[in-house]
């Protein structure tokens, strides 16, 4: 059977674990829009584009050939044929694609991209408006948050571990966090909102595998309900 599954919800809740793990226990394609929405930013960058530009970020989009790669079961991004990866994760690219995306160009292209893989594939697609505009057919829609306090604390733990935290403090990563929240949810087009269909989870107080056990258990009932 093909299915879909959407989840959506606010920078750090933790969706792209969460979506990752759910994928592989069930054999779908796991599908990270906003890796999309980096590598575009990531575009824009390089080519100099300022942040309040959108007539010249519409040109500049359509020159960006964005496609993404299953390696072993991982999404690689691939911008006009480089593997961009791990260059989308600093925070520089994180705040320009918080700007970037609220382009409806930007958004238009991004979204069609999307639709045609989950056309094709069954998916869990993690974003901000999976279940609201790309898939509002996709029959288990999930909305994950968390504090931003602790939203912060795993981002701050999580660059920690990798040596990426720089001159970042846990203050700083939770403003850019509130920030970024602000700007996807008072966007004109598509902004961050829960479906009215979707459930809402908020994990502040769950480990990552207990909210895995509990997604999986919404799928299951929903699946056998179908
Ligand atoms: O999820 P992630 O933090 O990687 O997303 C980066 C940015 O891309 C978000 O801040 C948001 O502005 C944008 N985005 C979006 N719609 C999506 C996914 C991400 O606007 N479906």
């Amino acid at each position: 059977m093909h299915m879909n599954i959407a989840i959506d919800g606010p920078a750090g809740a933790g969706k792209s674990t969460i979506a990752k793990a759910v994928a592989r226990e069930l054999g779908y394609i796991y599908v990270d829009t906003g890796a999309m929405y980096r590598a575009m930013a990531l575009y824009m960058i390089q080519q100099n584009i300022g942040e309040e530009n959108w007539e010249a970020q519409a040109f500049t989009a359509e020159s960006a050939d964005i496609t993404i790669r299953f390696i072993d079961g991982t999404q690689h991004v691939i911008l006009n044929g480089q593997d961009v990866s791990d260059v989308i994760r600093t925070s520089e690219v994180s705040h320009m694609a918080s700007v970037t995306s609220a382009n409806p160009a930007i958004r238009e292209k991004l979204v069609a991209l999307q639709q045609k893989l989950a056309a094709s594939e069954s998916v869990v697609m993690d974003g901000r408006d999976i279940g609201t505009v790309v898939l509002p057919e996709a029959q288990v829609k999930i909305y994950l948050t968390a504090s931003s306090a602790e939203r912060a604390r795993r981002r701050y733990k999580e660059m920690e571990e990798k040596g990426t935290l720089g001159s970042e403090t846990l203050a700083s990563i939770e403003e850019g966090i509130i920030e970024r929240d602000y700007r996807d949810s008072h966007r004109e087009h598509s902004p961050l909102r829960q479906a009215e269909d979707a459930v809402y989870l908020d994990s502040s107080d769950l480990t990552i595998e207990e909210v895995i056990a509990r997604i999986l258990s919404i799928i299951s009932e929903k699946g056998e309900a179908l």
